[in-house]
């Protein structure tokens, strides 16, 4: 049975109770299936949540959360037992969900931005505290790497001021290519789309995020860079 995932209808919730249906030891720790989670798992350049889960019986200490075939794994350090059909208690590391949201935001930001100034499409996202960057689809023309920066920091800026939500809705890939919006091949065809708006900016995307682009007051670029056809824009979030 699929996990349901909680966090795509809100990103804010780190707590939660849910039902074990699975527990699995091995010489990585011991992982556990739940009915529906609230833990972000690893992808789509977003880092895994980390945080804890508790039964009546025992506790797993929650270090690296995994998707495969349709269910959520999370593995880490477990004491005591824990029990298939017992109820868990969850709760997400809201520090750091809290850190991952804004870093990944941070990326529909400057997507956003550089939507508006050149059109360019993202083909990769990266959204990790260790040098976060969003890669587009085309180069740069020399005379305007100089003065990019400043202008994707002065777009990003002016949208950040206006402290409008960050929505999402439910949709079909093939109405949002019908509408013009990117959409990365690697998306089921037939399956829901998450989308994602910043400012007006749709982007399929399965990830947490903050609820305001106020809150991204930190978000600075860090450089612009051009190689093999494709302009990379890299930033921090203060
Ligand atoms: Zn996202």
């Amino acid at each position: 049975m699929p996990t349901r995932l909680l966090y795509l209808d809100d990103s804010q919730l780190t707590e939660a109770d849910a039902t074990i249906l699975k527990v699995h030891h091995d010489e990585g720790g011991t992982t556990v299936v739940l009915n529906e989670t609230i833990f972000y798992p690893q992808g789509g350049g977003q880092p895994t949540d980390r945080g804890r889960l508790t039964t009546d019986q025992g506790v797993l200490d929650i270090r690296r959360v995994s998707f495969a075939d349709g269910e959520v794994l999370h593995t880490g350090a477990a004491e005591g037992v824990l029990a298939e059909s017992a109820v868990a208690r969850l709760e997400v590391d809201a520090a750091l969900r809290h850190q991952h949201a804004l870093l990944h935001t941070g990326g529909h930001l400057v997507m956003t931005a550089v939507d508006r100034l050149v059109g360019y499409r993202p083909t990769k996202g990266y959204h990790f505290p260790n040098g976060p960057y969003v890669e587009f689809d085309r180069a740069l023309p020399v005379e305007e790497r100089e003065s990019f920066a400043a202008k994707v920091q002065e777009t990003m800026d002016a949208m950040v001021s206006e402290d409008t939500e960050v929505t999402s809705y439910f949709c079909e890939p093939e109405e949002l290519r019908a509408n013009g919006v990117y959409v990365p091949t690697e998306i089921p065809a037939g399956k829901p789309t998450r989308v994602v708006v910043t400012a007006g900016y749709r982007s399929p995307c399965g990830g947490t995020h903050v609820r305001r682009l106020g809150e991204l007051f930190g978000l600075r670029v860090r450089g612009v860079k051009v190689k093999s056809g494709r302009t990379r824009v890299s930033y921090l979030v203060g």
